[in-house]
Formats: structure tokens, C-alpha cells, sequence
């Protein structure tokens, strides 16, 4: 098959979906690698790169899809995009169907294969494919570094002929995949950190990264080990018992999220206006509305003396190494697709039916083809 990997087309993407050292190995297992020109240059991976382990450089991205048979993207294809494929070719990308509903159609229309990264199931198989996991820890890592610019305080503790600093503490609200990897880099760091979650298993993991857990009587595990919605009394209880801690802290990083649903607000307007001066809000949940009532996604504001930051896309912020992760996850999910060359997925595959979105001129993932059709 011809595989086809485009320079990103939404705007501020920096990751590409294919690193050359994995097209290398593609190519290795013969598969033609057809690569758009400039399409790792925001990863800093040169043309020239791709072309050393056997892949060849196309020009333009119309002259890509008209050639692809199967096309690797970070994001969603674009309306173009999937307009310019062939009928019957393949794509692998996060798509999140449901920000993209028109797109859905229309490769239900022209009969495109799409399987959605972002719906393979979170089984111990499948975990070397789990690009949430690997984007949220590059999120993670990122968002406490974001943290320790914006403060007006040291994360360490430093011993001076100017005397001693003491270190910055940190609070993470939210210590899933991002949360422990922000836990883990202030740590590293030298802040004082700690971590709250609803799931109890939270606890042993930000303990074993040094921090401290903050624990309430609230508990909230959901299905597949995530996290259920609160309760309108636990919510009002768990804003109570927060408060005093958010107030102590010199960096908030959020990170709080239920699958399928807005980011739950945790951080009050009020809270903030309780926090020290110069604190900072670093709220990873900005994607999905934001954790803290004064986010806005996009953008970083001032409210008092508190710094309140909502990035975007924050895994294309370390486009390199969120690219190599990326594309092995890619790699780990195509390999067993693939028999000499050719494309032959076994649909009966729980980790490939449950992440495939189209086929055949039908939408295959249930809760998509309601929100579409
Ligand atoms: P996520 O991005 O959906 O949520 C982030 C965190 O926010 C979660 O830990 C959640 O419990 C927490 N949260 C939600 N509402 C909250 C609230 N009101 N207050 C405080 N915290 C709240 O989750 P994620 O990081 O993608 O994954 C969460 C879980 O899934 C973890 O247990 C993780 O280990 C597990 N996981 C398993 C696999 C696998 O087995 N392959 C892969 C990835 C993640």
C-alpha cells in the first residue's frame, strides 16, 4: 500500500503524524511512505530525514491524497481532505468525531475507512497504542512547566549567600494520565506538590511520585477506570474542602475531565479571588470548557493578583518528542494490520471494531452515527 502522511492543516498543529525513525520502519515492512513536503517541519524533521529511510517526498498535499491508500494524520481530516481521497482509502487520525460531524458524513459518503485513535479501548493490549495517554503525559509534563514560568516564585528550594528560598507548592486537581506526569516535573523540579482525584486508586500513585494526596470523603469511580460525574451535594462539599488548600498554593495545575462531557468546574471565582497573590492557574481543562469558572480557552488572563491560563492544544507545544510518541502508537496499531505490504484488518478485533468509525458507507461506532444521522 501507499501510505500518505500530510502536513497538518488546523491551525497552530505542530506535531506530525509520522516521525522519520517510524517511516523508517514502515518502509522496512513494505509499505511505500509518501510524505507531503514541509510536513514534519514544525517537529523539526527535516525532508531530507524521511527520505534517508526510504520514503519519498510528494510536492503537494493534492498530489498526496490523490496517491494515498491509507492516510496518517494527528487530527481530524479536513473536509479537503477526505473530499480528495479516493473512494475506499483509509484513514487513521483522532478524529473526536463529535467536534467534526459534517466530515463523518461525508467519509461515510465516499465510503472511507476511518478508525479514531482516540476510541481504542484502554486494555493492557492496547496500552502501547493509547495516544490519549501519551499526548495527556506530554499535557502534563508541559503544563507544569508552563506552571513554573508564569509564577513570580522559584519551584526549589535555593540555598543562597542571598539567603534561602523556600520552594513553590503545587496543587494538581485531576491525578490521571496529564496529572501525575505534572506531579511527577514540579517534583522534579523541587516544588512541594500535591494531588487530589475522586478515584481512591489515585492515591498510591501521587504518593509513589513524592507528593502528597489530598483526601476527601468524596469517591467517584465511573466505568473503565475513569471518573463519574459529582453530585450537586458532593460538588458543593468537594468546593468546600478545596478551598482552604487552593488558598495555600503558589501554582494550580487542573486537569479534571469526564469522558464524553464538559470539563467539570471545580475552581470558583471565588476560590481565585481566596488564592495568594502572584498564583497561578495552570487549567489543562481548557479544551473542554476549563476546570476554573474564569478560563478562557485560548487565552491567558489576570483576575486580581492571579494568574489564570487556558492553553490549547498543549501536546503541539512539544511537537518533537509528542510526535515520535504519536507515531509509535500509530505503528503499534497498524503492525498487526498489516500482512506483506498490504492493508487486511481483522474487524473482528476488539481493539479494531471498537476504534473503527466508518466503513462501507456506514458509520460503525454507534454513538457517532446518532450524533450524525
Ligand atoms: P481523564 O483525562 O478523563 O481525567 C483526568 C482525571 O480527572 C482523572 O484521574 C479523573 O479521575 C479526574 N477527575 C474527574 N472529575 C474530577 C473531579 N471532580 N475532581 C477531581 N478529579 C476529577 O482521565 P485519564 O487521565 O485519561 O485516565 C484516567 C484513568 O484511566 C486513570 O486511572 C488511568 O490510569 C486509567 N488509564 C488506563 C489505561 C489502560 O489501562 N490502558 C490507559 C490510560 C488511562
Amino acid at each position: 500500500i501507499k501510505l500518505g502522511v500530510p502536513k497538518e492543516s488546523a491551525t497552530g498543529e505542530r506535531r506530525v503524524a509520522l516521525d522519520p525513525a517510524t517511516a523508517g520502519r514502515l518502509c522496512g515492512l513494505g509499505v511505500e511512505v509518501l510524505v507531503q513536503k514541509g510536513a514534519g517541519g514544525h517537529a523539526h524533521f527535516p525532508d531530507a530525514a524521511y527520505e534517508e529511510v526510504g520514503a519519498r517526498i510528494v510536492g503537494t498535499a493534492a498530489g498526496l491524497l490523490k496517491e494515498a491508500d491509507l492516510l496518517l494524520k494527528v487530527q481530524a481530516p479536513s473536509e479537503k481532505e477526505a473530499k480528495a481521497l479516493r473512494e475506499g482509502a483509509t484513514v487513521i487520525a483522532t478524529v473526536m468525531a463529535y467536534r467534526h460531524p459534517e466530515v463523518i458524513a461525508l467519509m461515510r459518503d465516499r465510503r472511507l475507512t476511518c478508525f479514531a485513535m482516540e476510541q481504542v479501548p484502554r486494555i493492557s493490549r492496547a496500552q502501547s497504542m493509547d495516544v490519549l495517554s501519551s499526548q495527556a503525559a506530554v499535557a502534563g509534563y508541559k503544563a507544569a512547566i508552563m506552571g513554573a514560568d508564569l509564577s513570580c516564585r522559584f519551584f526549589p528550594m535555593l540555598t543562597t549567600a542571598a539567603g534561602t528560598i523556600r520552594p513553590a507548592t503545587v496543587l494538581v486537581i485531576g491525578a490521571g494520565v496529564a496529572g501525575l506526569q505534572a506531579i511527577a516535573t514540579a517534583r522534579r523540579l523541587g516544588a512541594i506538590v500535591q494531588g487530589y482525584d475522586v478515584r481512591a486508586a489515585a492515591r498510591e500513585q501521587v504518593e509513589s511520585l513524592g507528593a502528597k494526596f489530598i483526601e476527601l470523603p468524596i469517591k467517584a469511580e465511573g466505568e473503565g477506570g475513569y471518573a463519574r460525574e459529582l453530585t450537586d451535594e458532593e460538588r458543593a462539599q468537594q468546593a468546600e474542602a478545596l478551598a482552604a488548600h487552593i488558598a495555600k498554593v503558589d501554582v494550580l495545575i487542573s486537569t479534571a475531565a469526564i469522558p464524553g462531557r464538559p470539563s467539570p468546574e471545580i475552581i470558583s471565582q471565588a476560590m481565585v479571588e481566596g488564592m495568594k497573590p502572584g498564583a497561578v492557574i495552570v487549567d489543562l481543562a481548557a479544551e473542554g470548557g476549563g476546570n476554573c469558572a474564569l478560563t478562557q480557552p485560548g487565552k491567558t488572563v489576570r483576575h486580581g493578583a492571579v494568574i489564570v491560563h487556558g492553553p490549547l492544544n498543549v501536546p503541539s507545544q512539544v511537537p518533537l518528542h509528542a510526535s515520535e510518541m504519536y507515531a509509535k502508537n500509530l505503528f503499534n496499531f497498524l503492525q498487526p494490520m498489516l500482512a506483506e505490504g498490504e492493508l487486511k484488518p481483522d474487524f473482528e478485533d476488539e481493539v479494531i471494531a471498537r476504534s473503527l468509525l466508518t466503513r462501507d458507507g456506514a458509520i460503525a461506532h454507534e454513538p457517532t452515527r446518532e450524533l450524525v444521522e
